[in-house]
């Protein structure tokens, strides 16, 4: 039987190469494979474009290139920042919202342990300010990192509003922005002391992305010793051909916008007349325009992701990082689901090429599992097309 066609919804997960971002890796693979360390012509021209690379994202994020430290992706450089922010905050506290990535949350507990607090955050996993705000002005805090955009929610955070309370008290901020770049317009994400992306996010190749850092950082990172690339921050001869990649992925890359979310919002309201008992999480908070995460009225999600798997669609449970874990997910805990729901959690992801029609045949696949799970029960709901 030939392989059903491939409806891929799980691009918060990560994203296929576009063709512009092949054709970089294959030209600078080909043309600029010299070392751009090395002291001959053709390493120059290697080296000027390594530079080119770091001014068209510092250009991106509106900062200077001296802050761009390109990296080996999110979590590495999550783990460097943590590492040097619990180093610094001396007494003081380590802050981050309980709905951070593992590549945030576990480096804080390993590197702050006692000195870790987590910010609550409401019932949509939005980290409450005034929480934040108060902490700050009991001047416990001596470091705060809070991620851009949910990976498993979409839910947007107040990134902004939180930099400028940190900023009034002089305190480091950094941002998680691995799901927020290439999703949304950068803005001013720049402001923030610190930000993490990751290119496998936007159309780039995995094992690259870029960690900007505080200006006039003399200190090196060391996110990894040995030699003196970038600035000492990340010794190790540059992956120019996955750095070129990443730059054209950025640039190729069509933000979701308004049509993306009415695509969107037009799916989870046929899927909440197809199948009643169906909660979508998160649908009044702000949130990425291409993440739509629901609560099934029934059936373990395992269920549900293999047989839509079986179906040529690729959904999620949440995050790849805790799909097949026994833990439910604390994100989901944070905003206080039950057990029960967080065990039925879908996450669906849509990417720049997923059209009006491939969801539609996600609810047509959805509903085609659920007679299949329900074989053998009488009430089954029915899809109704005209809902389209
Ligand atoms: N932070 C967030 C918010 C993410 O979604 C991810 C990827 N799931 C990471 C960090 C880790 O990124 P990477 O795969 O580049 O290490």
């Amino acid at each position: 039987m030939p392989a059903p066609a491939l409806h891929y919804f799980d691009h918060n997960a990560t994203t296929p190469l576009p063709v512009a971002a092949r054709e970089a890796w294959l030209d600078a693979q080909d043309r600029f494979w010299f070392n751009p360390s090395s002291l001959y012509r053709e390493a120059g021209v290697a080296k000027r474009r390594l530079e080119d690379a770091r001014e068209a994202i510092a250009d991106l994020c509106g900062c200077e290139p001296a802050r761009v430290v390109f990296t080996g992706g999110a979590t590495e450089a999550n783990n460097a920042v943590l590492r040097r922010a619990a180093a610094a905050t001396g007494s003081r506290k380590l802050a981050i919202s309980a709905v951070e990535h593992p590549s945030v949350r576990e480096p804080a507990r390993a590197f702050a342990g006692d000195r870790l607090t987590e910010i609550p955050v409401d019932g949509h996993g939005v980290l409450d300010l005034d929480a934040l705000g108060e902490a700050l002005a009991r001047g416990e805090i001596g470091f705060a990192s809070l991620v851009a955009a949910n990976n498993e929610t979409g839910v947007l955070q107040p990134w902004r509003e939180a930099a400028a309370l940190c900023r009034e008290r002089g305190v480091p901020f950094h941002s998680d922005a691995a799901q927020w770049i290439g999703k949304m317009p950068p803005g001013a994400i720049g402001d923030c002391d610190w930000v993490t992306a990751s290119a496998h996010k936007f159309g780039g190749p995995k094992g690259i992305g870029f960690l900007l850092i505080p200006s006039g950082t003399a200190q090196p990172l060391g996110i990894q010793r040995g030699g003196p690339q970038e600035g000492g921050h990340r010794a190790g001869t540059e992956d120019l051909p996955g750095i070129a990649a990443m730059v054209a992925a950025l640039n190729d890359r069509q933000l979701p916008g308004s049509a993306a979310a009415a695509d969107r919002d037009r799916f989870e309201a046929a899927l909440l007349t197809a199948l009643p008992g169906t909660k979508i999480v998160v649908g009044t908070a702000p949130r990425l325009a291409n993440t739509s995460m629901a609560i099934m009225p029934r059936h373990s999600n395992l269920k549900w992701v293999t047989r839509l798997g079986e179906r040529g669609f690729p959904v999620s449970t949440g995050s790849a990082c805790s799909s097949g874990k026994e833990n439910p997910s604390h994100v989901m805990a944070a905003m206080g689901l039950t057990f029960a729901e967080m065990g039925r959690v879908l996450r669906f992801s849509a990417g720049p090429a997923t059209t009006r029609h491939a969801w539609d045949a996600l609810l047509a696949a959805i509903h085609d599992v659920w007679q299949t799970l329900e074989s053998g029960e009488s009430a089954r709901p029915k899809l109704d097309l005209g809902q389209l």
